[in-house]
């Protein structure tokens, strides 16, 4: 159980992200069960996976008010295992708006989260058709190594990256990616 510190208060924002499996909710749609300043209509009945689901914001102490993920733009979050390209467990970041991964804001706390855990962040772009890494160089080049396996096939590996999303298995996805910018400073 990670140690959550913060409620998500009005934050609703992987409630428009996620596929939820058990509602038939598809990833990056809103879900039909969220009112409007009022949050889940069905919140003692919510699926097990809304309940399972805690964002980094929510146990990272420093994380502001700001960072939130609905005012910030972006969700980061834990993969929970280690993942295919690095072996290690490490940060995925969900994208909420086209474009908000490049904020300067959603770049500061991605580097910082980075550097304080030593982490790749995995940055899905909003819609869920490509992934950027950013951090460690080593990892980044593991990961890319990853992505050059003959066996690695990019346009079946986002097809199963999507279908994970949708079945709420993501954290432990096999992905692909299409850039990663080192102009970014992290
Ligand atoms: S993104 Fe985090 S803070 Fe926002 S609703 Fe989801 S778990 Fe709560
Ligand atoms: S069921 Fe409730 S908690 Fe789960 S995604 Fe829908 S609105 Fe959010």
């Amino acid at each position: 159980m990670k140690n959550i510190i913060k409620p998500c208060g009005g934050c609703t924002a992987c409630c428009a992200v996620f596929g939820v499996r058990e509602i038939d909710k598809e990833p990056w749609t809103v879900c039909e069960h969220l009112v409007a300043k009022k949050g889940c209509k069905i919140y003692g009945k919510r699926p097990h996976m809304c309940r399972e689901f805690f964002c980094l914001w929510q146990s990272v102490e420093h994380m502001t008010e700001e960072e939130r993920p609905d005012r910030l733009g972006a969700i980061f979050a834990t993969t929970n295992g280690p993942t295919e390209f690095t072996g290690a467990e490490e940060i995925q970041a969900y994208e909420l708006r086209p474009g908000s991964m490049d904020d300067s804001k959603v770049m500061r706390v991605a580097k910082r989260l980075s550097a304080e855990s030593g982490k790749l962040i995995v940055a899905h772009l909003h819609g869920g058709k490509a992934l950027q890494f950013f951090g460690p160089q080593a990892k980044i080049d593991a990961a890319m190594e990853w992505a050059a396996l003959p066996e690695i096939d990019m346009a079946e590996s986002v097809r199963k990256a999507s279908k994970q999303l949708q079945n709420g298995t993501l954290p432990k996805l096999r992905a692909v990616w299409t850039s990663y910018n080192k102009d970014k400073g992290v």
